[in-house]
């Protein structure tokens, strides 16, 4: 016999996303269940590289990781070229954290606020009544079946998409994901034999050889421990993250001077624009499954809060008004396209421009200057190409481009295309009528980007 429980919001997963909002809404006065099938020394326990910027805490609100859930302040990037010879330094900071610690404390602050939380709880299936969404069907720790009914149920259960996947084709949220769009990630969280030098600094290594459409990491959690590893492009052929880390990376002396591993593990992270639709009916779907991901470095965390943190507003105005159509939860897509989206969206651009390119072809581009650290800190926050585009009109950075006349013409067509698909994004629909047409200039924005890209996947 099932046990039927009544929740105004079901939060399928308590990752990032789903712990984010349980604890934006743990004092909302809304009756709120929080599943997962993880038990609590599991917690968010995704694999990851464990970095995020400091600003993502800042614009949500979240509380800043701090004693045991901080491993390691960051004070900036150091971005290095295929041959290692040139280095380029972003300063921003953020932090290395302990996924586990620093998500329980937000699950234990949404506890202690009345958000009643299901561990070692799987959802199954979803319960659809009259073609509508009304809840999701759960096993619980003991075998037990639990039926949660809800006026909203969010998916916030990662790339998986366990509710999302359930629900009809014909419902724009299902949208699957292609394989060239996402980037499958490995990442060993090791001690090391050696003092690691300035271990604010986290180091992004481009090289195509290694981390084929992707790129590999070396991030310091203090001086003798760091999370390390690499995502390469999906759909392509390539050999998996954990081979070549081992057949390539453990020959470094950097990487291969092991004294234990702590722990390792891959997944795969979507690195493209954000899903179509982030709402439907009775219907919310946050994180890696909305694919709130920066396109270009896969970090995905403080996407996630922040579409949690609409998602909250979203369901608060939707309890206000009754009305929990898409209509009454359009204002999560608002919100999250004409903003992060629209950047999201342009970086999406850049990214497929970048998995095109040649070691030789960056090493060139870093050592001319094309894109130094201002313009990489930039670009990243605009979502608009700002390597030294402008520059390129002057003559002296035109006489080195002389060598690589397409890549002018190559950088110039990014630049516009990043701009143009931020555009549709800050236009994104006020009426969900109108979705059908908007995704089909989206669609038909990125086929004539590709064509003229020669992209062919
Ligand atoms: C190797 C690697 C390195 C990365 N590095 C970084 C980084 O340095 N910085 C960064 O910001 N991002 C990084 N990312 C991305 C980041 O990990 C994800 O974007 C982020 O974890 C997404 O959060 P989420 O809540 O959407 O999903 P998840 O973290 O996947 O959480 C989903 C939760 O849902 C639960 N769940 C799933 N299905 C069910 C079900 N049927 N029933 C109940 N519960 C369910 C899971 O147990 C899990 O707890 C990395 C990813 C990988 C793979």
């Amino acid at each position: 016999m099932a046990r039927e429980l009544k929740y105004d919001v079901v939060i399928v997963g308590q990752g990032p996303a789903g712990s984010s909002l349980s604890y934006f809404l743990r004092k909302s006065g809304l009756k709120v269940a929080g599943i997962d099938w993880v038990d609590w020394d599991r917690i968010w326990g995704k694999p990851c590289g464990d970095a995020i910027g400091a600003h993502h805490f800042h614009e949500t609100g979240l509380p800043e990781p701090s004693g045991d859930s901080l491993m390691q302040k960051v004070e900036g990037i150091d971005l290095y070229s295929p041959s290692e010879e040139i280095r380029v330094r972003v300063r921003g900071e953020g932090y290395m954290i302990d996924r586990n610690k620093y998500g329980r404390s937000l699950v234990k602050a949404a506890m202690d606020s009345g958000v009643d939380i299901y561990l070692r709880t799987r959802m199954g299936a979803v319960v659809m009544e009259n073609g509508k969404l009304a809840g999701v069907k759960a096993t619980g720790p003991n075998g037990e079946t639990i039926i949660f009914r809800a006026n909203i149920v969010v998916d916030a259960t990662g790339s998986g998409g366990s509710v999302r996947r359930k629900l009809p084709e014909s419902w724009p949220v299902y949208e699957p994901l292609k394989k060239t769009d996402a980037s499958i990630a490995y990442r060993r969280i090791v001690e090391l034999d050696y003092d690691i030098e300035d271990p604010e600094y986290i180091r992004i290594y481009l090289n195509e050889e290694i981390a084929p459409g992707g790129y590999w990491w070396l991030f310091p959690k203090g001086r003798h421990i760091a999370n390390i590893g690499l995502g390469v492009q999906g759909g392509r052929g390539y050999p998996h993250p954990a081979v070549i880390y081992r057949e390539k990376l453990m020959k470094r002396p950097d990487v291969g001077s092991e004294v234990r591993v702590l722990s390792d593990a891959g997944a795969l992270v979507p690195t493209r624009r954000p899903a179509n639709t982030l709402a439907w009916d009775n219907f919310l779907g946050i994180g890696d499954n909305g694919y709130t991901v920066n396109p270009i470095h896969g970090g995905g965390m403080g996407y996630a809060m922040t579409a949690a943190k609409y998602a909250a507003e979203a369901i608060l105005e939707a309890h206000e008004t009754g009305d929990f159509t898409r209509r009454g939860l359009w204002g999560i897509n608002i919100k999250y396209m004409r903003g992060l989206g629209a950047k999201q969206a342009g970086l999406d651009i850049f990214r497929i421009f970048l998995q095109e390119l040649t070691n030789d072809e960056i090493e060139w581009g870093m050592k001319i200057g094309l894109m130094g650290a201002q313009e990489a800190y930039e670009t990243s926050v605009t979502g608009e190409l700002k390597a030294n585009l402008s520059a390129l009109d002057k003559a002296q950075i035109l006489v080195k481009m002389l060598g690589r006349p397409s890549m002018l013409l190559r950088l110039r067509l990014v630049a516009d295309y990043m701009k143009r698909v931020k555009r549709l994004y800050e236009e994104y629909p006020e009426d969900p009528e109108q979705l059908p047409k908007w995704v089909d200039s989206v669609e038909q924005l990125y086929k004539e980007y590709k064509a003229k890209l020669g992209v062919t996947w």
